[in-house]
């Protein structure tokens, strides 16, 4: 089992077919309270994302892009070309990608559980 876990090209193929890389902040939507033992699953990549679905206020969703304000912070703005949802400030870890991590934490996860 743990040789499976260290098959970095699988790993690789897994998440390349079912996209299980995202921003922080869409982790964390879509996981709700399992974003907190979820996290030790994942790994920051060296990736941030530009735009952000939009979970809130519109209903079919819309891709927010990622502005930066001039004051340094970062702003998801709704993508419609008539905005329907309103802009939310976003903690500057909130656009890290993070990808599964197969190889980290999750082995040393199991072999503490053991
Ligand atoms: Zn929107």
């Amino acid at each position: 089992m743990i040789a499976a876990m260290r098959m970095t090209t699988f790993w690789n193929a897994i998440e390349d077919l079912i996209g299980a890389a995202t921003s922080q902040r869409e982790w964390a939507e879509m996981l709700g309270a399992e974003w907190g033992p979820a996290a030790t699953l994942l790994r920051p990549t060296d990736k941030r994302a530009e735009e952000l679905v939009c979970r809130k206020g519109c209903v079919d969703g819309c891709m927010r892009r990622v502005v930066s304000l001039i004051d340094g912070r970062l702003r998801a703005e709704c993508g419609n070309p008539s905005p329907i949802c309103d802009s939310v400030i976003l903690d500057e870890a909130e656009v890290n990608i993070l990808a599964l991590d197969p190889q980290g934490n999750r082995v040393n996860a199991s072999v503490t559980k053991l």
